[in-house]
């Protein structure tokens, strides 16, 4: 079940955020708290919690996020390679019930992550 989270709000342009991204399915905006010199989330509109969450219905617009995510990386110039993250529940250090894709990039990120 799906509830209001601070992305739905960004959404809805009821909070600000430095958006740099959207379409009728899609938005993009810097992260608030950046551990990278880029670090922007790529969200659905569609309130989806989670990964796990995602029915096979989600497929076109979860490949359509991928391609997203692809085209802002090479927009932001991050040639020389950058991560795309999604955390997933508690373990996975998920913060925002809104299903969010993490592009990190601008400089040397340590693998594995903590
Ligand atoms: P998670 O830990 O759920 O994978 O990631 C949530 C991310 O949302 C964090 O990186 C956090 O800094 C970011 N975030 C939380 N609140 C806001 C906000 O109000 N505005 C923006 N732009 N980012 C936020």
């Amino acid at each position: 079940m799906a509830t209001d989270t601070i992305f739905t709000k960004i959404v809805r342009r009821e909070i600000p955020a430095d958006i740099i991204y959207e379409d009728d399915l899609v938005l993009a905006f810097r992260d608030i708290a950046p551990q990278a010199p880029v670090h922007i989330l790529v969200i659905p509109k569609k309130p989806i919690p989670k990964l796990a969450d995602a029915s096979p219905e989600d497929g076109e617009l979860l490949g359509h996020l991928l391609l997203i995510i692809k085209q802002i990386a090479a927009e932001e110039k991050l040639d020389n390679g950058y991560r795309v993250v999604v955390n997933n529940g508690a373990d996975g250090g998920q913060t925002v019930d809104h299903l969010h894709f993490h592009i990190l990039g601008g400089r040397y990120l340590q693998w594995p992550p903590g």
